[in-house]
């Protein structure tokens, strides 16, 4: 085995920022409770209230619409539990959201009695929002990612926004992807609530947030505290959260280098095809994040590929899940309608402003012995 390893799996959990391990390591001899009133207290409320600042100003959102959770499986079933306050006749989720979409919608939806519905999506990756209506008997929640975490394929989120405001939707976009890899604007993307992770964008795992539009009432999923202005329960995680603003802080400061970030992602799916002509680059022909390349070679596994890129010391996904000994096929790549062979044989490839040329020539070197010793066996 290889005994430098190589990591392009980004949008799995993006490495650590430096700058954001220092913020925690204060952070966290910064003891006090941030709700106590005393001089202790308040240097941990300064902590929280700065990255708080440095994450609205990510997104383009105020302070005060950002609130801080566990992560963002907890802002996504945030998000739609507010079907519970009864405002949705019907929730909408596009065909290729996060589980933690998904879940949380056939949940609530079962617990209010309403419908879920999916848009579908395009070859492309691309939810047609032509099938946009709200239905007769009241609003809709639609839930519309701003970017997938698979393909990296980007959602046209303003206008599925624009149109809902002529059909009476609250829309939920999860930016989990999107943040730091390209601009997000609250304000003009025109949604009701926005998630985040910090650890997509080099901060710490178990923290991230919901942004929730200024005068939108969303019930507290986690009530019990007078936290987060009663919003959400619970003494913070003060380091975590420290963690999370300053590498909201990195990321933005980072935006310029994403045109370099895609050039190298482009100049890998190039040796690629040069070298395995049969292999798909998918999404290709769609807007895409700058750092995510997800590439089939037909025929082949994807969890095979992944193990025999990991002995070679490349860390990348399968797109397809593989649970308890199952290897299922992403629901992503299916809804996407690309036939069998394809869908199970795509590994997703994600990378960020540290990855160099010798990063990715490492995996085009072991991808040309895998993908070619594959055919001469086939
Ligand atoms: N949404 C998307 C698109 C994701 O990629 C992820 C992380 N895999 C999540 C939500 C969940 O984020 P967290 O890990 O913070 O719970």
């Amino acid at each position: 085995m290889s005994q430098t390893r190589t990591y392009l799996d980004y949008n799995a959990t993006a490495p650590l920022r430096p700058e954001a391990r220092e913020a925690m390591v204060r952070a966290l001899d910064t003891f006090g409770n941030p709700s106590s009133v005393h001089a202790e207290g308040r240097r941990a409320r300064a902590i929280v209230e700065e990255a708080r600042e440095a994450v609205a100003v990510l997104v383009n959102a105020k302070p005060s619409e950002v609130v801080f959770t566990s992560g963002a499986t907890e802002a996504n079933a945030w998000a739609i539990s507010g079907a519970l306050s009864g405002q949705w006749a019907a929730i909408l989720v596009s065909a290729a959201e996060h589980d933690s979409v998904r879940g949380p919608a056939s949940h609530y939806a079962a617990l209010k009695g309403i419908r879920v519905n999916e848009l579908a999506v395009s070859v492309d990756g691309i939810a047609d929002l032509g099938q946009l209506d709200a239905p007769k008997d009241g609003s809709l929640l639609l839930a519309l990612q701003l970017a997938n975490n698979e393909t990296g394929v980007i959602q046209d989120v303003a206008r599925a926004a624009a149109l809902g405001a002529e059909h009476r939707f609250s829309l939920h976009t999860d930016a989990v992807q999107a943040a730091g890899r390209m601009v997000v604007d609250f304000r003009s993307l025109g949604a009701t609530t926005l998630s985040l992770s910090a650890h997509k964008l080099g901060g710490p795992k178990g923290v991230g947030a919901l942004v929730i539009r200024d005068g939108y009432e969303l019930p507290a999923l986690i009530p019990g505290g007078g936290q987060e202005r009663r919003r959400r329960a619970g003494t913070e995680n003060v380091a975590a959260i420290a963690g999370f603003g300053s590498a909201a802080k990195a990321a933005l400061a980072e935006l310029d280098q994403m045109s370099r970030v895609a050039a190298m992602r482009d100049g890998l799916e190039a040796e690629v095809v040069r070298l395995t002509p049969e292999a798909v680059c998918i999404g290709s022909d769609a807007p895409r994040l700058p750092n995510t390349s997800c590439i089939a070679l037909p025929g082949q596994a994807a969890e095979t590929l992944v193990i025999k890129l990991d002995l070679a010391g490349i860390a990348v996904s399968a797109g397809a899940a593989c649970s308890s000994g199952k290897v299922g096929q992403s629901h992503v790549l299916t809804a996407m309608g690309l036939a069998p062979d394809i869908a199970r044989s795509a590994i997703r490839v994600s990378i960020g402003t540290a990855t160099t040329e010798q990063d990715l020539a490492a995996f085009v070197a072991a991808w040309n012995a895998i993908g070619n010793a594959g055919r001469l066996a086939a």
